[in-house]
């Protein structure tokens, strides 16, 4: 099976109705980077940056942190990377944090919360993203936004750390593109303002899904309850998609659902383009794509939803089976 994903390795994403999708893989650390080439991904979709200081028993410094984004972009050898500012709370928790005694972490202090509320921290990371960049291209984008003024605000703590650095005589990215993860559903219903301003959208479907269904990603219980490819949920996403488009704002998600070929079919079949996973899951994942007509694929799906199907997905396997797939 490896050498049949092999020989897709240098192989366009494309499906039979002509529908080219992006394939890029998630990643956390230096070691990941190799995957990149291996993997054909065409870059990586989310850059975990907690890992780092996840594995490390003290806040890391400035200086070292840019050193690392230097690397990590000196791997990527020109392909992009999104840098996901820190996204801490909830599941991921720093051994050298104070711990928050919180009764729902995942509803809690986190991510661009923290952020917006320890700004120390947030402008060193975008400092050391800054000069790791010096003179490429550079992208940003921040976890769990909620509302349009956390974006808001912490592009412009951005803007302001880039006009410092500028003073202080850095070299500024060649470019920028600064995006949010759409994690949870209100953002879906932000203004159009909240659009236009953001250079891209990248669905975060891990949290989304859990935040749509109201049933926590950690508890096996009440989480297999709920199906990705429950027809509310899909629908939700074309809606998302749509919303998207209409503003031009490139639109990616990056959930594990990503690496899974069915789900993967079904968002692509709502108008996702740019799907990013874990690198193992690129060529099984292309492999079905290039196999696919998505018209098809969405007809199934809403046919599937107007005959009372709660989930698609047994008459979307269906569907594949008989194509053989
Ligand atoms: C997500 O929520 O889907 C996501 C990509 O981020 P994480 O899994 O790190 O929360
Ligand atoms: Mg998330």
């Amino acid at each position: 099976a490896a050498k049949r994903y092999a020989d897709l390795v240098d192989l366009p994403a494309v499906t039979t109705c002509g529908k080219t999708l992006s394939l890029q893989m998630n990643a956390g650390l230096m070691a990941d980077l190799p995957s990149l080439a291996s993997s054909g991904a065409d870059g990586v979709g989310l850059f975990r940056t907690e890992l780092q200081f996840l594995v490390r028993n003290k806040v890391p410094r400035r200086g070292e942190l840019a050193s690392l984004y230097s690397r990590v972009m000196d791997a990527a050898q020109g392909k992009r990377v999104a840098f996901r500012t820190l996204d801490i709370g909830s599941d991921k928790v720093l051994p050298y944090m104070k711990p928050q005694d919180e009764p729902n972490p995942a509803m809690g202090w986190r991510a661009i919360r923290v952020g917006l509320d320890k700004r120390g921290v947030m402008r060193m990371q975008l400092q050391a993203l800054t000069r790791a960049a010096a003179g490429r291209p550079l992208t940003v984008m921040f976890p769990f936004v909620a509302q349009f003024d956390e974006y808001r605000q912490a592009r412009e703590i951005f803007y302001e750390v880039l006009d410092n650095e500028a003073r202080l005589g850095h070299t500024l990215p060649e470019s920028l593109e600064v995006g949010a993860m759409l994690e949870t559903p209100s953002l879906a219903f932000a203004p159009d303002k909240f659009f236009e301003m953001t250079d891209f959208i990248s669905i975060g479907g891990n949290d989304l899904k859990q935040f749509f269904f109201a049933a926590d990603r950690e508890n096996e219980r009440v989480r297999k309850r709920y199906d990705t490819l429950n027809y509310s949920f899909l629908s939700f996403i074309r809606q998302i998609v749509q919303r998207c488009d209409a503003f031009e704002t490139p639109v990616s998600f990056c959930g594990e659902d990503a690496g899974r070929p069915l789900e993967a079919i079904a968002l692509a079949a709502m108008g996702v383009r740019t799907l990013s996973m874990r690198p193992a899951s690129i060529g099984p994942i292309k492999s079905v794509l290039r196999r696919i007509d998505l018209d098809e694929i969405a007809a199934v799906i809403d046919e599937a939803a107007q005959s009372g199907a709660q989930s698609v997905r047994h008459d979307l396997s269906l569907a594949l089976a008989k194509q053989g797939l």
